[in-house]
């Protein structure tokens, strides 16, 4: 099997209107999309945003009698700790191929917003990681930690920066790791927000934790970012001893040659 874009979006999730159609045209290889799941969230006024769960699986449905089952199904989950219990009550009944962990906000802000940096990066870091440790600590049914820098994008950060939080970037290593979790590298992060650095890093530290699968997602919105840099990323990956990358089909993890 052909390794395949892992993070994209359609118009099931909140921030986007693209159609799975788009993406379909772009490969003969799996589609999977994976939406916003964020509760309280304050992009939109502390909205819960969601996709519609049987509208989502009946369209995905009537997609793969038209495209021979390549269609699959993904959700992102942006974990806080106080919705927790909601998150997993909303998912018990309903069946992904992949789920992606995320930390997207505090319950005040999204990391993406001004307000971030009314604290110094320092803060962030610590506040950040911390959330990350207890959502990885928690919501066990993840299959893969997304944009693991998602909260340090407003900021400009070297790797020696982040090496001053290594050891709790250790911790949630390991556990991402006991927990069979991936590490995805983050095509928009990577090249939109210019934090390749932090990956490679990430990288090296995941590998040498004993983690084992990585995954490739371009979080696109539109169909145009679908697998933007992914010749850059599989070189990266490369340079860094990586041969093998995992897909997640029906929440089982698959190893794929890097291509
Ligand atoms: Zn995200
Ligand atoms: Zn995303």
């Amino acid at each position: 099997m052909d390794y395949y874009d892992q993070h994209m979006h359609t118009y099931f999730s909140f921030d986007s209107e693209e159609e799975f159609e788009n993406y379909l045209k772009l490969s003969n290889k799996f589609v999977v999309t994976t939406e916003h799941l964020d509760f309280h969230n304050p992009i939109t006024h502390f909205q819960n945003n969601y996709p519609d769960y049987s509208a989502y699986s009946k369209k995905i449905e009537e997609l793969n009698q038209q495209y021979s089952n390549r269609l699959l199904k993904g959700i992102e989950v942006g974990y806080t700790q106080a919705d927790s219990k909601s998150i997993k009550e909303h998912l018990s009944s309903q069946e992904y191929d992949i789920v992606l962990l995320s930390v997207h906000q505090n319950g005040q802000y999204d990391f993406m917003e001004d307000a971030v940096l009314e604290h110094s990066l320092e803060e962030t870091m610590e506040e950040y990681f911390q959330l990350m440790l207890k959502a990885i600590e928690d919501f066990s049914q993840a299959n893969v930690l997304a944009h693991f820098e998602y909260g340090l994008r407003r900021y400009n950060v070297s790797v020696e920066d982040l090496k001053k939080v290594e050891p709790l970037l250790k911790k949630i290593f390991k556990k991402a790791i006991e927990n069979d979790l991936a590490f995805e590298l983050n095509g928009k992060s990577m090249f939109k927000y210019n934090n390749g650095h932090l990956y490679e890093y990430g990288i090296d530290l995941y590998k040498s934790l004993g983690g084992k699968y990585f995954t490739v997602g371009s979080d696109a919105h539109v169909a145009q970012d679908y697998e933007h840099h992914f010749k850059e990323i599989f070189e990266v990956l490369k340079q860094h001893g990586i041969k093998q990358l995992t897909v997640y089909q029906k929440g089982k993890p698959i190893l794929v040659k890097r291509p």
